[in-house]
């Protein structure tokens, strides 16, 4: 069988002809969408994420100030910045990045970042919103997996989709927004039994563990679609995703390469929603 591409290019190149149209229109008005990055480590792979991430801002017209609180941060320090930023006019939205620094977790500090400027969907109340059904913002990575099936033309509504990883920024979320499409979701995690026996049931299978090449040939049932969302470092320094391709091709019936599929998708969301936090906070 030949193994279709799940390329995310197109899809983030129409999200951003959107968002730039949107940004320019703020700009005329009362300013540039303006995004704060607060760093609270000195980890290359991050410093690598937060240039790209203002590249891309740049490019479609959104402001950006990176915020360094370096790899010393406390909790108390990181709350108080995020909490400033919370409560700034001129910020419309807020990212934290990660690695924390030791000893600090997300759910220390993310309760800090007030949800309508909480773009990455991290705080427990944008968290709580998506597991309601409600409005809020949901974690980028998870929508750009749904939004890439479904401009791939990949039904949802029924099908079995089996979601490798439960982390809060990616598993678990994903899960919601795909239970919200009427997908029959399971969640596989670092202690599932026997992944390729759920894994082989599935219609599409969603890779998001962090684990170069753990998707292979017997976790995918022929004809089955699968999602690479892993970006993994590997020791060469490329960049990696969770699916040993070359096992999986010719047996799967598309899969979305890394780099290239979920990752573009991911940064055009999030820019999305900065542009979406700023109309809607400067209207409120
Ligand atoms: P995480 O480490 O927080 O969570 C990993 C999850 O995978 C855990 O729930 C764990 O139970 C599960 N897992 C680990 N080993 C497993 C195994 N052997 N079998 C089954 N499950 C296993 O990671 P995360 O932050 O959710 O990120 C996951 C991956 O997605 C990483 O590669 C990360 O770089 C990538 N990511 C990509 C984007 C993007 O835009 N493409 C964005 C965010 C994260």
């Amino acid at each position: 069988m030949d193994t279709a591409s799940l390329s995310g290019k197109e899809l983030a190149a129409a999200i951003n002809a959107e968002t730039k149209a949107r940004a320019t229109a703020l700009t005329e008005g009362a300013g540039a969408p303006r995004l704060a990055l607060v760093v609270p480590n000195d980890d290359p792979a991050s410093a690598w994420y937060v240039n790209s991430l203002r590249k891309a801002a740049e490019r479609l017209g959104i402001a950006c100030d990176t915020v360094d609180l370096g790899p010393d941060a406390t909790v108390t320090g990181i709350r108080a910045e995020l909490a400033a930023r919370s409560a700034d006019h001129a910020t419309d939205a807020i990212m934290l990045q990660t690695p924390l620094p030791v000893g600090v977790s997300l759910d220390d500090v993310s309760s800090a970042i007030v949800a309508t400027k909480d773009v990455d969907g991290v705080s427990p109340l944008s968290l709580g919103l998506l597991a309601a059904g409600l409005d809020g913002f949901v974690p980028a990575t998870s929508e750009a997996v749904v939004e890439l099936l479904e401009h791939h033309g990949i039904p949802l509504a029924g099908r079995h989709v089996a979601v490798v990883g439960r982390s809060n920024i990616v598993g678990k979320p994903l899960a919601q927004l795909l239970l919200a499409k009427d997908a029959t979701v399971t969640v596989c995690h670092s202690r599932t039994a026997d992944l390729a026996a759920v894994t082989a049931t599935a219609d599409v299978v969603v890779a998001a563990a962090g684990r170069i090449g753990l998707i292979c040939g017997k976790h995918v049932r022929a004809g089955a679609v699968v999602i690479d969302v892993g970006t993994n470092e590997a020791p060469d320094g490329t960049i990696t995703g969770d699916v040993d391709a070359a096992s999986v091709r010719g047996k799967a019936a598309a899969l979305s390469p890394v780099p290239g599929g979920v990752g573009p998708v991911t940064t055009a969301l999030l820019m999305r929603h900065v542009v979406t936090a700023a109309e809607t906070g400067r209207s409120n």
